[in-house]
């Protein structure tokens, strides 16, 4: 890859920066990984009017194709504006899986009709989406769900439950999987439809994660009626469609992520935590551990440039997204419980105490990484699909 900017990619670079400057103050910062874990309902709404301005300044959706709203980026500009909003710690956006993936996979299989229904209203975030895959007993194997959908006149007619459900306190619209075909082999009797998330029937009850928010949710249907045309691709032939949805999740998640921030943070930790009556920084072992980090950042800094070549050849995000996934994934699991390794009894104290070091974050930030190496398949799927897929190793 050449890593020179181009005087375009320069420009893109400056002209982002010197926006976030003016529109974004020191006070509206925050690091997003502290605010996903802690959310509450003002925190939404400042995440919300901070979407709206970055839409209405052109910046949200950048990669998508300019006929449907978007800036059609290319995928050099997509990373530096991954770097700059992580440069200043912009809030995160609202409706992440609207924009990473209903939109994306609406514009590869929805039909005229359901990308003017929906595409417009997602960069704009009119509509909140949320993502109905895993079920209480079909989380890893998602093709084994149960929730059923009969149809009715001009409804299918869903009866069943999902899990995990992110977003779906706030979300308009859902990516649904249900089983409309029960006796066809598992993967070829799913459709892929989306529901009104304020149809009559749907009870959504938050789930409060150990981080002690609840940015997800159980949901219950109870004989919904979702209008036919709904269906998104072929009926029983959903699968296809959600595997569209996944790569674009696997691809982005961890994609663009720069750990050097956080290895600098650490790195700052050991100089004011004590070890043997001393700053842990005079450790060497300690310096070691960080510099090890320091290492895997830069590697991981490195994959996602090479993801991000094969993508500029123009090859589709593949089965090596994994790989970012689960290695961007278990770094910050394993910087966060180092963390709590040089607070020793200080990592007990909760965030909001006087006594918290750094206000506590690093309690919470280790409480909620544990998550990012489940949500979008857990790490030993991502080893199993890396193994089979990508190295294809043999299976006895
Ligand atoms: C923060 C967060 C947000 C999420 N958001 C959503 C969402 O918006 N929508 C949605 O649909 N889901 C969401 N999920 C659910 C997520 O996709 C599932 O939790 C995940 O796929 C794992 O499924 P499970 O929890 O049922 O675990 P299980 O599949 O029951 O797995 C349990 C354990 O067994 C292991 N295991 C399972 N199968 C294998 C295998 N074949 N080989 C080796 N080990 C295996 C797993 O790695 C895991 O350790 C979210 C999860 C989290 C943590």
């Amino acid at each position: 890859m050449d890593f020179n900017l181009s005087p375009e990619d320069e420009a893109f670079r400056r002209e982002l920066r010197e926006w976030l400057e003016v529109n974004l103050p020191v006070g509206d910062r925050v690091t997003p990984v502290d605010f996903m874990f802690a959310e509450s309902d003002e925190q939404w709404q400042h995440r919300l009017a901070w979407h709206r301005k970055m839409h209405a300044a052109g910046w949200v959706g950048i990669s998508w194709p300019r006929e449907y709203g978007g800036r059609g980026a290319s995928l050099i500009q997509q990373t530096i504006f991954a770097e700059e909003v992580n440069r200043v710690n912009a809030p995160p956006l609202v409706n992440a899986l609207g924009i990473m993936l209903a939109g994306p996979t609406l514009m590869q299989w929805g039909t005229p009709e359901q990308k003017q229904r929906y595409i417009p209203k997602i960069l704009s975030a009119e509509e909140i989406w949320c993502q109905g895959y895993s079920e209480p007993n079909s989380g890893s194997d998602v093709a084994s769900l149960q929730t059923r959908a009969i149809e009715e006149g001009d409804y299918f007619v869903v009866n069943g439950g999902k899990i995990w459900t992110s977003d779906a306190h706030h979300a308009d619209l859902c990516m649904l999987l249900v089983r409309t075909e029960p006796s066809a082999p598992k993967h070829q009797g799913i459709s892929y439809i989306v529901a009104d998330m304020h149809s009559a029937g749907i009870t959504v009850r938050p789930l409060v994660q150990m981080t002690g928010a609840s940015g997800f949710n159980q949901v219950f249907f109870e004989d919904v009626k979702v209008p036919k045309k709904n269906l998104v691709g072929v009926k029983n032939r959903g699968w296809e469609v959600a595997i569209t949805t996944l790569m674009f999740e696997r691809s982005g998640t961890g994609a663009f992520r720069d750990f050097a921030g956080q290895v600098r943070e650490l790195a700052e930790l050991a100089k004011i935590t004590m070890r043997a009556g001393r700053p842990a920084w005079a450790d060497a072992s300690v310096r070691q551990r960080i510099a090890q980090f320091a290492c895997e950042a830069a590697a991981l800094n490195y994959l996602g440039k090479r993801h991000l070549t094969r993508r500029l050849r123009g090859d589709p995000p593949g089965p090596e997204g994994s790989i970012t996934k689960l290695c961007a994934s278990e770094l910050n699991l394993r910087m966060n419980n180092f963390a709590m390794e040089l607070l020793g009894a200080y990592a007990q104290i909760e965030a909001g105490s006087p006594f918290a070091i750094d206000e506590g974050k690093w309690a919470a930030r280790m409480l909620g990484s544990r998550a990012l190496t489940i949500a979008g398949g857990t790490s030993e799927i991502m080893h199993n699909i890396i193994g089979d897929r990508v190295l294809r190793l043999p299976r006895e």
